[in-house]
């Protein structure tokens, strides 16, 4: 299969979708970022690596590092953890508070963001200090990923936090449920931290390489998560990967993957490769628009899907 010109394929295709959509506006230093950019990425199993478009650029990893922090949580908590998270998908918008007070403050599943407070809550709690927590969640980032350099946003998270009233009130919402450990405001910029790490579309294609492999990075053979754990990983990024339209994304695409609203997306082609996306304007679900549609012709193009 020839990657290189598959993808080419693909960034000429989608030039004209790049206008559409809008970039996040929500986190005010995310609302700065130029809309008409694209980069895709693949890394096969032996690394080699394709890629088109702006491939070196850093963007905001956002929401994709909860599947990062969900790894992390299942190798410390195992079964334990699904006692405070579920693996539902939500089908409401990745900040709803809705749902978590029906359903007695235990989130739907850990990619919305009232889970994936609670995944970083279960951090610190285990790390003892948000401090400590933070640098392990970036050490195991860096560790996938191969590269030492893998850093956060400060700009980022700061700005996040001057706006995160919403986050703040689901933090507060499942504490007076009893299921929030640590103090909100040091566990939610804990969260905001996480969400600012910025890495390359290549970073991070390579970063996912792991759940591609059955948990074992496939070229420095380290374990970071057991086959099982890794199955439900990939399971609850097709089912809960893009909120509310995870089921469409499923149909259209047909891979696991997780979105952010920096544009990225990140998808796994188990046995085969980790494939990267990154647009940064997005459909009115929070998911990159021309990202999406990228890897539906990729899908479609090379006839690989999970189905
Ligand atoms: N940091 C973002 C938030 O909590 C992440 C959302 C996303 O990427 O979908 O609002």
């Amino acid at each position: 299969m020839n990657y290189q010109e598959i993808l080419e394929d693909i960034y000429k295709s989608i030039k004209p979708e790049l206008k559409r959509g809008k970039v996040a506006d929500y986190i005010p230093a995310l609302a700065r970022v130029k809309k008409e950019q694209f980069a895709m990425s693949i890394t096969l199993l032996d690394g080699t690596n394709y890629s088109v478009g702006d491939v070196d650029k850093k963007f905001s990893i956002q929401s994709i590092s909860k599947v990062f922090t969900f790894t992390k949580a299942l190798n410390i908590y195992s079964k334990e953890l699904y006692k405070r998270v579920g693996v539902e998908p939500s089908g409401n918008p990745f900040n709803s508070l809705v749902q978590l007070e029906y359903e007695n403050g235990i989130p739907r599943n850990p990619f919305i963001n009232a889970g994936a407070l609670v995944v970083t809550d279960s951090l610190i709690s285990y790390y003892k200090d948000e401090y400590r927590a933070l640098e392990k969640i970036l050490t195991f980032v860096r560790d996938i990923s191969n590269n030492s350099s893998i850093d956060f946003d400060e700009e980022v998270a700061k700005s996040e936090l001057e706006y995160g009233d919403r986050n703040l009130a689901l933090a507060y919402l499942m504490k007076s449920f009893g299921n929030f450990e640590n103090s909100v405001e040091k566990s939610v910029s804990t969260y905001f931290k996480q969400c600012a790490i910025t890495m390359s579309a290549k970073e991070l294609s390579r970063a996912g390489l792991y759940l591609a492999n059955g948990g074992v990075d496939p070229i420095t053979k380290k374990e970071f998560a057991t086959l099982s754990q890794t199955k439900r990983i990939n399971a609850v990024m097709l089912t809960c990967g893009h909120y509310d339209a995870s089921g469409e994304f499923a149909y259209h695409v047909g891979l696991p993957a997780k979105s952010g609203v920096g544009g990225g997306i990140l998808a796994i082609i188990p046995n085969v490769m980790s494939i990267a996306v990154w647009a940064p304007s997005l459909n009115r679900y929070g998911n990159s628009h021309a990202g999406t549609l990228a890897l539906e012709e990729f899908t479609t193009k090379t006839g690989l899907s999970i189905f």
